[in-house]
């Protein structure tokens, strides 16, 4: 049986080609997709294709569009076997990553995918990108889709979403997901990592899509020469809720009186501090020196390896839940899409 695919257009280069006329490049009508790609028919899908009002440049993504998304995303999930989000590269990892937490139960594929050079070029890498994606969101297995989860396409390497991060403007392989090995990797086949994708339960419950996410979100980046008052600044904030503290290495930063003192300030207000590390590979293991060991006794909660934009998602999202601080806690000591290793 043929698998029915919903493909939706938020924006991005992807959606770029140059009219013949001026040169200039202009956005691509998807609904348009098998007069462009007749080759397309050849898939065993069918595919519909939804274009967001408006389309935008990602860098101006918001939580707003996150919720938007998530809700076509659950009005269509009972007509679609598989859906292919195509958006901008630059904050793909971010959007990705949220999704990956608020669509809870997810059972069916949601495959987001994009590229560096606009479709309508002749050198695209969007155009492979794209077949691929489709392929990937209508493969089953045994009556079952091969990737039941929020996953991200781009150049040869399927990646779970919350793994990834940009890490190129210039090469066509943009992604990596440094410490989650790749779902599948695309040659003259399609090699699936089965035992590396998550799958359901059996008796998986019906999909419910989370659609509160907390403002009051920062990210704090260590460096040395970081003052008290810039620090304090920025913990000041009156609706402070929840910091990405990115650490050095294994999650170490600075014994000084003075920095404990302003983290341990803002945790007594109830503020979430979650540690992760600079560095791409690797996590945090506070338990290693005692500049780590200093964070973890003033309950700093460590974010092990997870990426900045999953950390950034995950705080959002489960702060979005309005629980307890314990309850809040505990959810984010707990990797809930198979977002970090401990
Ligand atoms: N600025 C574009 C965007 O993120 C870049 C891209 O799509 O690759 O929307």
């Amino acid at each position: 049986m043929k698998s029915s695919i919903l493909i939706i257009y938020t924006g991005g280069t992807i959606g770029m080609k140059t009219d013949p006329e001026t040169g200039a490049l202009v956005p691509f009508d998807f609904s348009g997709i098998y007069d462009e790609f007749p080759s397309l028919k050849r898939l065993n899908v069918d595919i519909d294709v939804l274009t967001m009002n408006p389309v935008i440049d990602s860098s101006n993504v918001s939580p707003q569009n996150w919720i938007e998304l998530a809700g076509i995303i659950r009005d269509n999930y009972p007509r679609y076997d598989g859906f292919v989000v195509l958006h901008g590269t630059d904050t793909m990892s971010y959007t990705a990553s949220a999704l990956s937490f608020m669509l809870e139960n997810l059972s069916k594929p949601v495959v987001f995918t994009g590229s560096q050079i606009p479709i309508g070029v002749l050198r695209t890498d969007g155009r492979e990108n794209l077949i691929t994606a489709i392929e990937i969101a209508g493969a089953q297995l045994a009556g079952r889709p091969v990737v039941p989860e929020v996953s991200l396409y781009f150049q040869n390497r399927l990646f779970r979403a919350n793994r990834t991060s940009k890490r190129s403007a210039e090469a066509l392989s943009a992604f990596r997901s440094y410490n989650y090995p790749p779902l599948a990797e695309v040659g003259v086949n399609i090699a699936y990592n089965l035992p590396a994708i998550l799958r359901p339960e059996d008796s998986s419950p019906q999909l419910h899509v989370a659609t509160r996410l907390s403002d009051g979100i920062a990210v704090v980046k260590l460096f040395p020469g970081l003052d008290e008052r810039t620090l304090r600044a920025m913990l000041s904030a009156e609706e402070l809720r929840g910091v990405v503290l990115e650490t050095f290495g294994a999650g170490n930063a600075p014994t000084s009186e003075w920095f404990l003192r302003a983290l341990e300030e803002t945790i007594a207000r109830g503020v979430i501090v979650l540690n992760i590390t600079q560095c791409g590979e690797g996590k945090v293991s506070m338990e290693l020196y005692e500049t780590g060991l200093r964070l973890q006794k003033i309950g700093v909660v460590s974010g092990y390896d997870m990426t900045t934009e999953a950390a950034v998602a995950k705080l959002m999202y489960v702060l979005g839940k309005e629980l307890s601080v314990g309850e809040t806690r505990a959810l984010l000591r707990r990797p809930l899409k198979g977002e970090f290793t401990a």
